[in-house]
């Protein structure tokens, strides 16, 4: 990698970082973050990246099978999530 987009990419890093933590502060995507059933710090500071793998995970609290279609999996079926108000994600914070 030349130079300059080596420098390109750590000022883009480095933006992508701060927007992330302005939009954090200022949950400026309420809307969107609360359909997701996510808590601040999921929605907002999570890259939401995994692998490809169709992967299988148990609900943390009813137990059920839940299938996503990458590696990122979340704590709490849609159901539980919704009903305790819990992040889906993480299962702790309120969202
Ligand atoms: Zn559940
Ligand atoms: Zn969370």
């Amino acid at each position: 990698m030349e130079a300059q987009q080596e420098f390109n990419l750590k000022e883009f890093r480095k933006k992508a970082k701060l927007e992330r933590q302005k939009r954090f502060e200022n949950d400026s995507e309420k809307d969107k973050r609360i359909t997701k059933m996510l808590c601040k710090t999921c929605f907002y500071k999570s890259d939401a990246i995994g692998g490809d793998a169709i992967t299988q995970s148990p609900c943390t609290i009813c137990g059920k099978i839940v299938t996503y279609p990458s590696t990122y999996i979340d704590a709490l079926c849609d159901s539980c999530a919704l009903s305790n108000n819990l992040c889906k994600h993480c299962g702790k914070e309120h969202f």
